[in-house]
């Protein structure tokens, strides 16, 4: 089979690869759609959790190639990449994501950016007439699930997003449906913000990656005395350093988006401490899917215009890319294409 490879840090190739053999318990796929996100770009720099060589790609629609004991070949799924041990310390707790032996397809095992592939039969989730395009955006929405778990948000709370990519702006929606009263969404690209207002952001924030310092004074004019809750979706440090003179006291900073490893950011403790702000992380997604197909099948969670771009498997590089391109929000890999 024709598959992406990352051979090691910062070197990828379009390549044949040994056809996948399901193990007892998996099913043989053929991934039809794979959704291009930033952790691709971490993965290939050598951050994250990446072992090479590695066929990477998390967001997975595919066809199953031979039935197993519950799904029928030809059934479109949505791959649920992650999985763990149910043995140590964290899983025997019931805190599965935090598995010592955390695996995720496209991360730490092989992924969607190839003409087949396997994983477990009970981590297929049947589409059952959610169109792929659509399905495609199942992975991220479950990130945003765990997210809004994590954020457990009080209803009529005013809330700020930073940052308006695939992520942000499908949390974006997820907290308008689950109790903002008042949502703001603050991002470099118009077209971004323009796709937030569409998805029911009541202000946007035009957010340049140069002197930022008028932005702020924007931002911080919609809430003098801060947001209930600042939602940093952008994994730049010196944008999250501004979050606590964004939060109301009392108020919750999330870490949302993916920064390096080896940054930093710079908080006054006293202010965390005498302003009583939280700060909550949220990684990644275990056990998301079936609500995240539930929003898209109702259409609760709205996707058009998020997918801007699709490649086949030898326009990988271009798809990593694609963000660069005027108007794009998202890329697709269609590894039969
Ligand atoms: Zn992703
Ligand atoms: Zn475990």
């Amino acid at each position: 089979m024709r598959a992406v490879v990352y051979r090691q840090a910062n070197q990828v190739e379009i390549t044949e690869a040994p056809d996948p053999e399901p193990a007892p318990g998996e099913v043989l796929l053929r991934p039809i759609l794979t959704g291009v996100c930033g952790t691709d770009k971490h993965l290939l720099a050598g951050g994250f959790m990446a072992t090479y060589p590695l066929i990477p790609g998390h967001e997975i629609v595919a066809e199953v190639v031979h039935g197993g004991s519950t799904l029928a070949a030809g059934t479109l799924v949505a791959v649920d990449n992650t999985d763990v041990c149910r043995a140590c310390d964290y899983c025997r707790r019931g805190q599965t994501l935090y598995c010592t032996a955390f695996r995720s397809l496209g991360c730490n095992a092989p992924g969607g950016f190839a003409e087949l592939m396997v994983a477990p039969e009970r981590k297929c989730f049947p589409l059952d007439g959610v169109d792929p395009s659509v399905a495609v955006l199942t992975e991220p929405l479950a990130c945003a699930v765990h997210g809004a778990d994590m954020l457990a948000l009080t209803p009529g709370s005013d809330v700020l997003v930073l940052g308006a990519g695939p992520t942000g702006l499908l949390l974006t929606q997820l907290l308008l449906h689950g109790g903002a009263a008042r949502l703001t969404v603050a991002a470099p690209s118009q077209h971004k913000l323009d796709l937030a207002v569409h998805f029911g952001a009541d202000h946007t924030v035009v957010l340049p990656r140069g002197d930022q310092d008028g932005a702020f004074a924007a931002i911080k004019a919609l809430a003098p005395n801060g947001f209930d809750v600042v939602v940093e979706a952008t994994g730049v440090p010196t944008i999250l350093e501004r979050c606590p003179s964004l939060t109301r006291m009392g108020g919750t900073i999330m870490v949302y988006g993916m920064a390096d490893a080896d940054d930093r950011v710079a908080f006054s403790p006293y202010e965390i401490f005498s302003r009583e702000l939280t700060i909550k992380g949220s990684f990644a997604q275990i056990e998301c899917f079936d609500r995240s197909l539930a929003y898209l099948r109702t259409g609760r969670i709205k996707t058009d215009g998020i997918v801007t771009h699709t490649f086949g498997l030898d326009g990988f590089a271009d798809a990593l890319d694609a963000a660069r391109l005027p108007g794009a929000v998202k890329a697709a890999i269609d590894p039969q294409r």
